[in-house]
């Protein structure tokens, strides 16, 4: 049988464009159907701007950090979001055209409609057009999870937020996870009297007890509002308003209130029960280690199967794709240590590996740790303490989970995780030589186990 495309790929964004530039490179003939901006969720509406933002948003910290260095009169002034916001566009802008041009260079076709399957081989795009291929990948991505509460649709998003004409005069951020604590960093530097609630007693469930105490002090600490163990009930528009009810009894006026309450894979009216591809409870696509669905003609990347919902994570899954499926080298991802990092300031959380509170459950585990307060910040008076954590198997020596909160975090874990992922040892990180004077020399300076954590069978032994 003959085929339009030997590749039809439906989203643009991270995980989509890398397969498709990739696999037109080894000479497929490939398509891409992308009904929004190209580029997808990071480029246009999540890791890009909001990071632009997070710079934007540390003017009044560095302002205070010249002062505690002699300039006396250093301010940051008033941000003005008009003279932030086209500056924003003009730079998606010009991303988006650089990822339509990559493709273009690589001779991939592009429709900027939405598509949908209508069988393991066939896709049809909204304008009814319908093209068959031999292969088809879907990367749409993921699409924000609103709680099911009344008023609930007055609330925002997080892609509303870089599109807002004007700053709310105070808002309201629902969530603990990544974007709350991103956000709400973000409104209040920027100079928004801002609120955080979340339902649990400490912020970034799932990370290393020990970033997350220090995440939810830092939050507290930085002028965010954080009300805890604690959800909104209700939502009322009153005049320009929202007034929001909470669990606790309280009711509030803000006129922004955004909800961070997780995402969830945008398979809705893709077309997988017609083409018979397997989903799960949350509407993920299921797919195999070599990103496969139960159709063999038709593979998933990225957000949409809900494995580890990362950029650098979808572009490696359609990486490996197209080197497998056209580029004759089978290639996989291994899921099992992937770094990240949540980007509040002053501190960041970076994480790679196996956190304490699994090592607590695991054994036989050595935990290396260091709180200090940084020479930079101190000399400017500030007490802000970074935290420092390596997690160690007591056999073998291997250093199984890495976690730092400070300044840059996220710089930092990054070259941590090449040792990591090399399987290197504590003592690959001991015999390492300072770099002197940095925060970072701190990772290979540790010399003492803070806390040993026993083999389960010695402490049911014990017991
Ligand atoms: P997360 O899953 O990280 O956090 C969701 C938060 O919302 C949790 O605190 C959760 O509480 C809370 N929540 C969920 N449902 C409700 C509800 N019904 N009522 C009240 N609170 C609720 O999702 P995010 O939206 O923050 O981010 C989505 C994904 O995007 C992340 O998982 C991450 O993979 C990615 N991302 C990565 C970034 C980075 O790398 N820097 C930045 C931004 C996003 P609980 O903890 O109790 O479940």
């Amino acid at each position: 049988m003959s085929f339009d495309y030997d590749l039809f790929v439906i989203g643009g964004g991270s995980g989509g464009v890398r397969a498709a530039r990739i696999s037109a490179g080894y000479g497929a003939r490939v398509a891409l159907a992308e009904e929004s901006r190209m580029g997808g969720t990071c480029v246009i509406r999540g890791c890009v701007p909001k990071k632009l933002m997070v710079y934007a948003s540390g003017a009044p910290e560095a302002a205070a950090e010249s002062r505690g260095y002699g300039w006396l009169d250093a301010e940051a002034g008033d941000f003005s979001w008009p003279a932030f916001r086209p500056k924003l566009d003009e730079e998606l802008d010009r991303l988006e055209r650089a990822y339509s041009a990559g493709l273009e260079a690589a001779g991939v076709t592009i429709h900027k409609q939405r598509a949908r399957l209508r069988g393991p081989h066939e896709v049809e795009l909204a304008g009814g057009e319908v093209f068959t291929a031999k292969h088809i990948l879907i990367a749409a991505g993921g699409r924000p999870y609103l709680p099911d509460l009344p008023g609930a649709e007055l609330g925002m998003i997080s892609d509303d937020l870089f599109l807002m004409k004007r700053l709310p005069t105070r808002a309201l951020v629902v969530g603990g996870g990544f974007i709350a604590c991103e956000f709400a960093g973000i409104l209040n530097g920027l100079g928004v009297p801002t609120v955080q609630v979340y339902r649990g007693d400490k912020v970034l469930r799932g990370f290393d007890s020990g970033l997350r105490d220090l995440m939810t002090e830092q939050i507290a600490e930085s002028g965010v509002s954080l009300r805890l163990n604690a959800s909104p009930e209700k939502l009322e528009a009153d005049g320009e308003r929202i007034r929001v009810s909470m669990n606790d009894g309280t009711t509030e006026y803000y006129d922004a209130v955004m909800f961070a309450t997780g995402r969830v894979p945008y398979t809705k009216g893709l077309g997988l029960e017609e083409a018979g591809v397997k989903t799960g409870k949350w509407g993920e696509i299921l797919v195999d280690e070599w990103s496969q669905t139960n159709i063999p003609s038709i593979f998933a990347v990225g957000d949409v199967t809900d494995r580890i919902n990362l950029t650098p994570v979808a572009i490696r899954e359609g990486h490996a794709f197209a080197d497998t499926v056209f580029g004759n080298k089978p290639d996989k991802l291994d899921h099992s240590l992937v770094a990240s990092a949540v980007y509040t300031r002053p501190h960041e959380a970076a994480t790679i590996g196996m956190t304490e509170d699994e090592a607590e459950l695991r054994g036989d585990v050595l935990i290396y740790e260091t709180r200090f307060r940084p020479m930079r910040s101190m000399f400017a008076g500030s007490d802000a303490r970074v935290m420092m954590k390596l997690v160690v198997d007591r056999q073998s020596d291997r250093v199984l989970g890495c976690h730092i909160f400070g300044p840059d975090a996220g710089e930092m874990i990054q070259l941590a995780a090449i040792a990591v992922t090399m399987g290197a040892t504590k003592r690959d990180f001991d015999r390492t030589v300072a770099v002197h004077p940095t925060m970072a020399e701190e990772l290979v300076t540790l010399r003492q186990p803070a806390r040993v954590i026993d083999a389960v069978k010695d402490r049911a032994i014990g017991a």
